[in-house]
């Protein structure tokens, strides 16, 4: 918990509040006193909007000075050495405090979760009896980071392989203009690394520099070898070892891998006649030439996802023209925080206040998670399966479009491009970061021609008109169907794990282990990526403590290897693809990166985090097939 400031700053603290998260206040007044007023009318605050934080809580002003005056005595008592009343709240307890300061009933099953991210009720941290096990990590990005702390945590040796010069995987290598993250920077952290973030969305900066600061803290840099590119993998059965090869020729041995290459790594570059014939720089997003000024310069970009929707409105100001080649156009969600600074009265709530920051991440989780899910589900009596997919989904629809009518009005031509024809959240959700008022700009051109050819001097669409360009950027996405592409990995009986699984239709148990590869365990793995919402750390988390766990198990139990059952992996999956028939990815109408082109949903979970969290909450080892130790 924070610790108290000692004295404590009362006038600081009483102009803080005037910043304050006041549902999240409401909590912490509840656990400082223990009165059950806080938890009933009139500080039961309404619930929030879409993303938005609700600072004010739907709060009279009478109520908001109450609520400020009752926080400053109650936090100064604290100060003076009051112990909260409810320090550690769980279960039912919990989901109440929780449900009030959400402004709306918080499902039971969230209670574990919560109180474990807010570490009322910590995941036991297992520690493994002293052991020679080798594990090979690859890659230092989000998640070879967590596994690493997780593994020296646990007393595992492991060495992580990186092919960068430094950590921070994604966030090292892109970029480009306007980079930035669009999940609230606080989800967006290690439940147990907490930052002053300087804005509620971290820019690539930031979030690259927390990354590092993270891997400094725990001391990680000696245990990765960087510029270390894994070009193999194979697995030996008569001695249960991995033999991994780097782009240089070195071999390694491990007895278990895990992989932390992520899904979104590996750049997509569609075979567009011509890709080698532009005279001038063209290159994918992730490759974004440090030194490239795009001042005053005709700039064409092809794509219109996540990133190009950073991109655009980052450099519209400074080039001539800028013309994006949009295939389809994208649902966009307001958000009013997304350039804002968090203020120095909040920060010094964060800081100074007990619980405040606990209860801030926790109310954007509930915000950002699982709460569209149900909107994501397909209503088979729904009248309107061409526009949406259920009635809460078209809701969905009518809100955005009229935030896109309100952006672009007086433009019926960019409206008409604009507007997506598919259900909303049908291809990843995107959030206006000045999106629309840039396609505004009289120096834009949004060009719904598909992309014929690039030319020496530009880009030529399918009607024969070419757009002169001095860059043309390709924000065309990512491989992510090839799970661990271009990685020769190769399992128990030699064959390629992309032949296992077949092209482009990785499956695996939990997402994380897979029949025929003993000991090699995956994060970011098939079927999880977050396609509702939600922070990706969440997940990464999750899957790292079920591998960490089981390895500790294995070495508590003189066991070697572990292989997934083939019968326990095919019904994961076959729930895993029940759920997605039954949701808004394999809805027809759209494409989206989840799908591969079979139709089969590779990367997004299909369930709740809380669900997933559950299920991978303690491995099972009737899940494997177990080998014993050698003695
Ligand atoms: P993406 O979402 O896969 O978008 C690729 C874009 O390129 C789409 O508009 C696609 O059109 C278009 N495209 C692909 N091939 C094309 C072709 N041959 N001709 C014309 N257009 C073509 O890729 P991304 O924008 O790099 O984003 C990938 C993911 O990275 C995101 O969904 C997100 O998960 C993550 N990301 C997150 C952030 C953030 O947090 N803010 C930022 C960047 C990336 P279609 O839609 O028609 O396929």
């Amino acid at each position: 918990m924070t610790a108290p400031e000692r004295p404590l700053d009362r006038t600081r603290l009483t102009a803080a509040l005037e910043h304050a998260n006041l549902p999240s206040l409401v909590a912490v007044l509840h656990q400082l006193t223990g009165d059950r007023r806080w938890l009933a009318d009139p500080y039961r605050p309404t619930r929030s909007r879409g993303m938005d934080d609700n600072d004010l809580g739907g709060f009279s002003p009478e109520v908001r000075a109450a609520l400020r005056a009752a926080a400053a005595d109650a936090v100064t008592a604290w100060a003076d050495g009051r112990p909260p009343a409810v320090p550690a709240p769980t279960g039912e307890v919990l989901a109440e405090i929780m449900s009030v300061a959400v402004g709306e009933p918080v499902p039971p099953e969230y209670a574990a979760m919560t109180a474990e991210d807010m570490g009322f009720a910590p995941a036991p941290v297992r520690t493994a009896p002293p052991n020679d096990l080798r594990v090979i990590v690859i890659g230092a990005g989000v998640s070879g980071i967590l596994a690493a702390i997780k593994l020296a945590e646990a007393g595992i040796a492991h060495v992580v392989l990186e092919k960068n010069a430094d950590v921070g995987g994604t966030w090292l290598e892109n970029s480009y203009p306007g980079a930035g993250v669009d999940t609230p920077s606080h989800l967006y952290s290690y439940s147990f690394a907490p930052r002053a973030w300087s804005t509620h969305f971290g820019k690539r900066d930031e979030v690259w520099a927390y990354l590092r600061d993270v891997a400094d803290r725990h001391g990680l840099r000696e245990r990765i070898r960087f510029g270390t590119e894994v070009v193999s993998a194979v697995y030996a059965s008569d001695d249960r070892r991995w033999t991994v090869r780097t782009a240089t020729g070195e071999i390694l041995t491990a007895d278990a891998v895990i992989s932390a290459t992520g899904q979104l790594n590996r750049p997509k570059v569609p075979p567009i006649p011509g890709l080698g014939r532009f005279r001038g720089p063209i290159f994918h997003t992730a490759h974004w030439p440090a030194d490239l000024d795009v001042t005053g310069k005709r700039i064409a970009i092809v794509g219109t996802g996540a990133s190009a929707m950073q991109i655009v409105p980052a450099i519209a100001p400074d080039v001539a023209r800028l013309t994006v080649f949009q295939r389809s156009p994208q649902w966009v969600a307001p958000n009013d925080v997304y350039f804002s600074p968090i203020e120095q009265g909040a920060q010094y709530l964060l800081d100074h206040v007990p619980y405040y920051r606990l209860w801030y991440r926790t109310r954007l989780a509930w915000n950002t998670n699982d709460r569209v899910h149900p909107a994501l589900q397909k209503d088979d009596a729904w009248e309107h399966p061409e526009r949406s997919v259920n009635a809460m989904n078209d809701a969905h629809r009518r809100v955005f479009t009229r935030y896109l009518e309100a952006e672009l009005d007086g433009r019926p031509d960019l409206v008409t491009k604009a507007l997506p024809d598919y259900p909303p959240f049908g291809k990843r959700m995107l959030l206006d970061n000045g999106w629309f008022a840039a396609l505004r700009r009289e120096n834009v051109d949004l060009v719904t021609e598909a992309v014929a050819e690039i030319t020496e001097t530009g880009v030529r669409g399918v009607d024969g008109a070419e757009c002169e360009a001095d860059v043309v950027v390709l924000a065309t996405g990512f491989e992510t169907h090839k799970i661990l592409f271009p990685i020769d990995v190769r399992g128990r009986s030699g064959r390629r794990i992309d032949e296992v699984w077949g092209p482009e239709d990785a499956r695996a148990h939990l997402g994380i282990t897979t029949p025929d590869f003993p000991n090699l365990f995956l994060t970011c793995g098939p079927g999880t990526v977050l396609g509702h919402g939600g922070s990706y750390i969440t997940t990464a988390e999750c899957q790292v403590r079920y591998i960490v766990d089981l390895l500790v198990t294995m070495l508590e139990r003189d066991i070697a290897a572990v292989e997934c059952r083939p019968e326990v992996e095919a019904e994961y999956v076959r729930r895993h693809d029940e759920a997605h028939e039954r949701m808004i990815w394999t809805h027809p109408g759209m494409d989206n990166w989840y799908r591969n082109d079979a139709g089969r949903v590779v990367s997004a979970l299909p369930w709740r985090i809380v669900d997933y969290w559950a299920m991978t909450r303690e491995p099972d080892l009737a899940d494997f097939r177990t080998e014993p130790a050698r003695r």
